[in-house]
C-alpha cells in the first residue's frame, strides 16, 4: 500500500491566514525545521495507478498538483478513484466543491455525513449538473467495504468505518441529531498482503471501539490537533477547550500520548495538526517527548509504503 501525505494541519492551515502567534510566525519567516503544512488530506494507493483521497481539503487543487501520482495520464482524466470522509467538517470536505469540472466522482462517507454535505446546500447543484457526476458509496459502522477502480473492479484495498467519540461539524450544530456516524476513523486493508492502515484524524477522546481498530493496524494515522486543553486560552486565540472541538490532547495524564506509549509494536503518527501546537516545533520539550516514544508527526509529502 502507498500512503502520500497531501497536508498534515488542523482546518486553517499552518501558517494560519489570521494568526500571528509564536508558532505561524516562524514558519513564516522560515525558521528552520518549522514546516509550512496545508489542511489535512491523504493519499493512497494499492498499485501506485488508482488512488484515493482521506478527506478532501479546500486545498485540494495546490495538493494534486503537488503530487505527480495524481495527476492525469490523458487529456480528460484523473488517477483519482474515489473520496473518502471522515467527517463533515468544511476542512474535510470543501474541496468537493473545486472538483466540480464535469468529472464523476466516487464518494465514501456515511449517510449522516453525506446528507450533512448536500441538503440545503446551494451550492453542491455544481455536483449535480449530470447524471451519475456523484456516486454516493454509502459507509455502514464497523463493516467492510471494497475501494473501487473507476471500471467498478476492485482496486485491492477495503475500507471499514470506525465510530470513533466527535462532534457534528460547527455548521450543523443545533441542525442535525447528533449520531454516531457524524464521525468516523478508517481501517484500509489490503487483504492480498494482509496489511491494514488506520486513520483517526479526529478523536475526542478514548473509546473502546478505537483500540480494538489499532490492535489491527501495522501503522495508524491519529489526530495531533492539540497538545493542551488551554492551547488557545493560554495563547489569548480564542475561548475553547480542546475538548469543546472534540480533539484529544495530546499532552498530559490522560493525553494520548499515553495511549500511544502503549501501542509501540505500531507505526504511529500524528496528523491534523494545529497551528498552536508546540510540536510544530522541532526544539521544543513537546517535540522532544514524541520523539523519545518513537511517535512520528506527518508533513505534508511525507510517503509510507506498508
Ligand atoms: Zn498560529
Amino acid at each position: 500500500m502507498q500512503v502520500r501525505v497531501l497536508g498534515s494541519a488542523a482546518g486553517g492551515g499552518f501558517p494560519q491566514w489570521n494568526c500571528g502567534c509564536d508558532n505561524c510566525r516562524a514558519a513564516r519567516s522560515g525558521e528552520a525545521g518549522v514546516l509550512p503544512r496545508t489542511q489535512e488530506s491523504v493519499a493512497i494507493s494499492a498499485d501506485s495507478e488508482t488512488w484515493f483521497l482521506l478527506n478532501v481539503s479546500p486545498e485540494v487543487r495546490a495538493q494534486i498538483e503537488s503530487f505527480p501520482g495524481l495527476h492525469p495520464r490523458a487529456a480528460r482524466h484523473s488517477p483519482i478513484a474515489g473520496l473518502v470522509l471522515t467527517n463533515g467538517d468544511l476542512d474535510h470536505c470543501l474541496g468537493l466543491l473545486s472538483l466540480r469540472e464535469s468529472h464523476p466522482l466516487d464518494l465514501y462517507a456515511t449517510p449522516s455525513v453525506e446528507r450533512g454535505f448536500r441538503e440545503g446546500n446551494v451550492l453542491y447543484r455544481t455536483l449535480q449538473r449530470f447524471d451519475g457526476q456523484v456516486t454516493f458509496r454509502p459507509l455502514s459502522l464497523r463493516r467492510s467495504s471494497a475501494l473501487l477502480k473507476r471500471d467498478g473492479t476492485p482496486s485491492g484495498l477495503t475500507l471499514t468505518a470506525v465510530p470513533v467519540p466527535g462532534k457534528l461539524p460547527i455548521h450543523l450544530e443545533r441542525l442535525s441529531t447528533p449520531s454516531a456516524e457524524d464521525n468516523i476513523g478508517l481501517l484500509i486493508s489490503e487483504p492480498a498482503r494482509g496489511i491494514t492502515l488506520g486513520y483517526f484524524p479526529a478523536v475526542a477522546g478514548p473509546s473502546a471501539p478505537l483500540a480494538e481498530a489499532i490492535a489491527q493496524c501495522a501503522c495508524f494515522f491519529l489526530d495531533g490537533t492539540f497538545w493542551s486543553s488551554d492551547e488557545l486560552r493560554e495563547g489569548g486565540l480564542g475561548d475553547k477547550r480542546a475538548e469543546d472541538m472534540a480533539h484529544w490532547p495530546i499532552g498530559g495524564a490522560r493525553g494520548s500520548l499515553a495511549f500511544l506509549r502503549e501501542h509501540a509494536s505500531c507505526r504511529r503518527i500524528l496528523i491534523h495538526v494545529n497551528n498552536t501546537n508546540p510540536i510544530l516545533r522541532p526544539r521544543s520539550d513537546e517535540a522532544a517527548q514524541l520523539s523519545a516514544a518513537g511517535v512520528e508527526l506527518a508533513f505534508d509529502g511525507m510517503e509510507l509504503e506498508l
